[in-house]
């Protein structure tokens, strides 16, 4: 099976887990620090604070920028569950803003109408998470216009975005954001595994994030309330978890960051490829805007209405290729429908989740794969067309 999305493990990356693992430090060593500092200058960044996933570390931003029960927090239904479910962790109530038909982000436009009425209303969000889809970043600065004035904090969940673009700079650079939010899961653009970070240039966001990371815990004599009784001496001062990233994580992540460029350069290649030679097909591509170049997680194409999304996808999948589907709005999934969310919530969002289809794309992916997955779709719609 072609998948749609896979890791690529290097010589150097097997070469620098050895020394890590013959190294003193499995975990809290120096290979944390040495990534967070490589992260800060791959993203223009001030601060960077690495954990054990993204999930994990969209939770400690919202719980950073004080989101509590009571509180309101906005996102995208066309994302991972975990965009939603860092603000739910904190009790705070979740609602969604509808998507761009093009860009499959969150719409600017959507977002200016449900601040009119969220304000008539008298319940406006203490956070927003914009989601870069597919790596595609969204229009930052009109939503920072759109949001900043009401007070509003923005987290980017940039899960599929290191590497990539916004108005020249990279992302990550939270010019247009509070904190901004990486993983680095296998199908994404670098992997340790497992793993997250959260980028800012606000210090006491850093510092807060940081410490709620290894349990509340600090050690640093001008974060004692309390004389120090010794060199065993610590304290805890707030209720943190245990959400750190391994030295081995940081390892591997410390060696794969050294090709985020080619990793980033060679999915755009592949990019133009499908562009290429799928544009004779009745499909559309979802693209980023001419503001940013994307780092290309994924690449997602969109079926005609008329055409059965389950067939192509069958087909696809018996032929070896391991298409996928990105995403199910988040609110239809049980958890939240419990929780009063129903079916045409986000129409624009709903449309897109009927017709996506997410086609493979990672560095490792060889030119004659890719025109296997270009011959067998083209096959595909044109079977599934003729038997309708
Ligand atoms: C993968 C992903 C996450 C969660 O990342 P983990 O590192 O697996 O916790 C969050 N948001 C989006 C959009 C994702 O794709």
């Amino acid at each position: 099976m072609i998948p749609y999305g896979r890791q690529d493990i290097s010589s150097s990356d097997l070469e620098t887990l050895k020394q890590v693992l013959l190294s003193d430090f499995l975990t809290q060593g120096p290979q944390v620090p040495l990534f967070e500092s490589n992260i800060c200058k791959a993203t223009d960044a001030s601060f960077a604070v690495a954990g054990n996933s993204a999930t994990s570390m969209l939770h400690l931003a919202c719980l950073a920028l004080g989101v509590k029960e009571g509180d309101l927090v906005w996102t995208s239904p066309i994302t991972f569950v975990a965009s939603a479910n860092c603000a739910r962790y904190c009790g705070a109530d979740v609602d969604f803003i509808d998507v761009d038909a093009h860009t499959a982000n969150l719409s600017i436009d959507a977002l200016a109408m449900k601040l009119v009425a969220a304000e008539k209303a008298g319940r406006l969000p203490k956070v927003i998470i914009p989601v870069h889809m597919a790596g595609h970043s969204c229009d930052m600065q009109a939503l920072s216009e759109l949001v900043r004035p009401y007070g509003i904090k923005i987290i980017e969940d940039a899960a599929h975005a290191i590497g990539g673009r916004y108005q020249g700079r990279p992302i990550g650079c939270c010019e247009y954001s509070d904190i901004c939010v990486f993983s680095f899961h296998p199908v994404k653009i670098i992997t340790t595994g497992e793993g997250g970070v959260a980028t800012t240039n606000d210090p006491a966001l850093a510092k807060t994030i940081a410490s709620l990371r290894s349990h509340g815990i600090s050690k640093l004599p001008q974060e004692l309330t309390r004389p120090e009784e010794g060199d065993w001496y610590y304290e805890q001062d707030t209720l943190g978890f245990n959400y750190r990233m391994t030295d081995l994580q940081a390892g591997l992540g410390n060696s794969q960051i050294q090709r985020l460029q080619e990793f980033v350069k060679r999915r755009n290649e592949l990019v133009q490829r499908y562009h290429l030679f799928l544009s004779a097909l009745d499909i559309e591509f979802i693209r980023p805007s001419e503001q940013c170049l994307s780092a290309y997680h994924l690449f997602i194409i969109r079926l005609p209405k008329e055409l059965d999304r389950k067939l192509v996808f069958n087909a696809m999948r018996a032929a070896g290729i391991g298409v996928h589907v990105h995403y199910i709005p988040v609110y239809l999934q049980p958890y939240y429908t419990g929780l009063g969310f129903n079916q045409g919530h986000c129409p624009e969002a709903e449309s897109y989740y009927a017709s996506c289809l997410t086609l493979p794309l990672y560095p490792t992916l060889t030119d004659s794969e890719q025109d296997y997955v270009i011959e067998t779709l083209a096959a595909v719609l044109d079977k599934v067309k003729r038997d309708r």
